[in-house]
């Protein structure tokens, strides 16, 4: 693969309120998700403790899904959610606050959600290469293009965002694929208190999930091991209060940019010094690590 990734951000900002007809979403498997986020970057087990232990459980977030034909189901709140047996099935991913930002090759910056740890002034991943870079990231898009699946690269191409996937051979190290048949405990989980959830599913659809609902499915999916859908109550009771406790510079930035953020995808009505200066305020000062720019 080779990509030209400079100015785009495509896979990592939700860009649909610009090109809704380009915009698509292909980081979600056959199950449609309850929520709407864009593009949830699915972690692995391993990479949400590593998040957790970073003190970063702040940025984590849950995702269920409606039930695909044959899959089991169960209702809570009124919702048919997929489930294994009677616990809802679910993936771990991380928070897109609204950012100021000029995706897919734009110049005029927006009110769009974005992904926790982009930077918005050079559209750079704060995490890139380091310990806590997703796989889901860092191999994008091998999956879709061995899928045969559209690629958020060549959605921006279509969007007019210029030449993005400069070449398309899948890399022979690619992982599994995340909602695959080793998914199981890995990147899909099962929480095992259903009846816990209710009033949970409708804070998610609404975009309203406390601090305490996204903990308790950190919980859950720290709590298990790959290869089974089964849960270690004390390792899930553990992460569970870390993930509440969590108060890390991202999600104090996460809290700052909802507050100050106009409609989606509404103009900044800021000077772009003053937007700079306010990136560096909530994010680089406040603990961000820092990207070196494109040139
Ligand atoms: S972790 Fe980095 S590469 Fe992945 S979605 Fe977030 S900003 Fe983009
Ligand atoms: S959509 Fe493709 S070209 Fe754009 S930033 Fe993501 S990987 Fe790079």
């Amino acid at each position: 693969m080779e990509l030209r990734c400079e100015g785009c951000a495509g896979c990592c900002v939700d860009w649909r309120p610009l090109a809704p007809d380009a915009a698509g979403s292909d980081r979600t498997g056959r199950r449609p998700p309850l929520d709407d986020a864009y593009d949830l970057v699915p972690l692995t087990r391993d990479e949400i403790a590593g998040f957790l232990d970073d003190g970063l459980g702040d940025v984590l977030v849950p995702r269920l899904f409606e039930p695909a034909a044959g899959d089991g189901s169960v209702r809570i709140g009124g919702v048919a959610v997929a489930a294994a047996g009677d616990r809802p099935v679910f993936a771990v991913g991380l928070r897109k606050p609204p950012k100021p930002v000029a995706p897919i090759g734009t110049d005029e910056h927006r009110w769009l959600d974005a992904c926790a740890f982009l930077d918005p002034t050079t559209l750079q991943c704060r995490i890139h290469g380091g310990d806590r870079y997703p796989r889901a990231c860092s191999t994008y898009p091998a999956h879709s293009l061995e899928l045969d699946a559209e690629t958020e690269c060549e959605r921006v191409e279509a969007a007019g965002g210029g030449d993005r996937l400069l070449d398309d051979a899948v890399p022979d190290d690619t992982p599994p694929l995340p909602f695959g048949p080793y998914a199981a405990g890995s990147t899909v989980f099962a929480y095992p208190d259903p009846d816990d959830l209710d009033g949970v599913i409708d804070r998610l659809r609404a975009e309203r999930l406390t601090p305490d609902d996204r903990a308790r499915f950190v919980g859950a999916a720290v709590g298990s091991s790959p290869g089974s859908l089964s849960v270690d109550r004390d390792r899930m009771a553990e992460a569970r209060t870390r993930a509440r406790d969590a108060d890390s510079w991202a999600g104090r930035a996460i809290r700052a940019w909802s507050e100050r953020a106009a409609g989606d995808g509404d103009r900044v009505a800021l000077a772009p010094d003053d937007r700079e200066r306010l990136v560096r305020e909530l994010e680089d000062d406040a603990g961000a690590p820092g990207t070196p720019g494109w040139e």
